[in-house]
């Protein structure tokens, strides 16, 4: 009898720690972490592969990384080739893990540049970001059926708040004509923000970071920006704003503003949030496409010399002239006064 009291004991406080331990999700990005940090209890945990900043197209996985996902309870990744390493850092890592591609469901657009081929920044519109967090509650709560409750109340507040988001962003875009409605970016990461919105867009790289630009593409963009009389391109947090700012010059553009798209910003940015980080590019977007920004880098010589004088609009020869009947009347007024008794 005594035996059979001891093993029982044993049972219930094995039972109370398993129940303390609380179930660890790696995600591939920021912006996912952030969905599930709002859907989840305290009974997870949750970590991105890649740091805010990175850039998730041609990340290298380290070995914390590959002990992360060995010790993880469910991954969830975006899938539609945008995080192509982590398949290998999951067969190599040995995980037992459930791994859930959260962009199911989505109506995916395909690649403009590449045939066959799937733009996997889905969650760049907010109507996305819906299905996305359907399906991490969805995961959470297989997971953790006893939290069922806890976690659906959690995602029908944070339902709600991006519900609200897609109408504000939807609205805010409208303040900009139809026909200034040109977006021009460093990667192909806005389609499916343009396709909900109802933007056009124009990148300089394709979906992926990976590929170079080539001079085609250079002259492509210029195209777009000469045509449209576009006043301002944007460049992005995770990709190196060089060659941006080159066209930005040589077109005398202005650059428009940092966006988000594959990364969330750092904690002191406007862009902390995937909430902030949509919100942030709108109003990045409206701002500067309705000329509110103000003037900045390549246009600060243009802006100097703006700057109106009394001989604005004059020719050179106009000035000569103007220079010479002022010196010749001083002259005149001295020889008059010299001549005076
Ligand atoms: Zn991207």
């Amino acid at each position: 009898m005594k035996h059979i009291y001891i093993s029982f004991v044993m049972l219930l406080c094995s039972t109370a720690v398993w129940a303390q331990v609380p179930l660890k999700i790696i995600t591939s990005a920021s912006m996912f972490e952030d969905m599930t940090e709002n859907l989840m209890t305290d009974e997870f945990t949750v970590q991105s592969i890649v740091p805010i900043g990175g850039d998730p197209h041609k990340y290298k996985a380290k070995p914390s990384d590959a002990r992360n996902v060995q010790q993880a309870d469910l991954v969830l990744v975006n899938g539609l080739t945008f995080e192509g390493w982590i398949t290998e850092l999951i067969e190599n890592s040995g995980t037992k893990a459930k791994i859930v591609r959260i962009t199911e469901g989505i109506d995916v657009i395909g690649s403009l540049q590449y045939e066959n081929s799937s733009d996997p920044h889905a969650w760049m519109s907010a109507a996305n970001g819906l299905i996305y967090i359907e399906n991490i509650k969805n995961a959470l709560i297989e997971l953790r059926p006893s939290s069922k409750e806890a976690i659906e109340a959690n995602y029908e507040t944070y339902k709600a708040k991006l519900v609200k988001l897609d109408q504000d962003i939807e609205a805010e875009i409208k303040k900009i004509p139809v026909d200034q409605r040109v977006l021009i970016t460093s990667h192909d990461a806005f389609q499916y923000f343009g396709d909900r919105y109802n933007v056009r867009l124009e990148a300089i790289m394709g979906i992926s970071t990976e590929a170079q630009a080539q001079t085609s593409d250079i002259i492509r963009v210029t195209k777009v920006i000469q045509e449209n009389k576009v006043t301002a391109v944007f460049i992005e947090s995770t990709i190196n704003p060089k060659m941006l700012q080159q066209i930005a010059k040589d077109n005398k553009v202005k650059i428009g503003g940092e966006l988000y798209a594959d990364s969330l910003g750092d904690e002191e940015s406007s862009g902390s949030t995937y909430i902030d980080m949509l919100w942030h590019n709108t109003t990045t977007i409206v701002d500067a496409l309705l000329q509110k920004l103000p003037l900045q880098e390549n246009s600060e010589s243009e802006n100097k010399e703006s700057v109106p004088s009394l001989t604005d609009g004059l020719t050179t020869t106009s000035k000569i002239v103007l220079a010479s009947i002022l010196v010749l009347a001083m002259l005149s007024v001295l020889v008059f006064k010299l001549k005076k008794p």
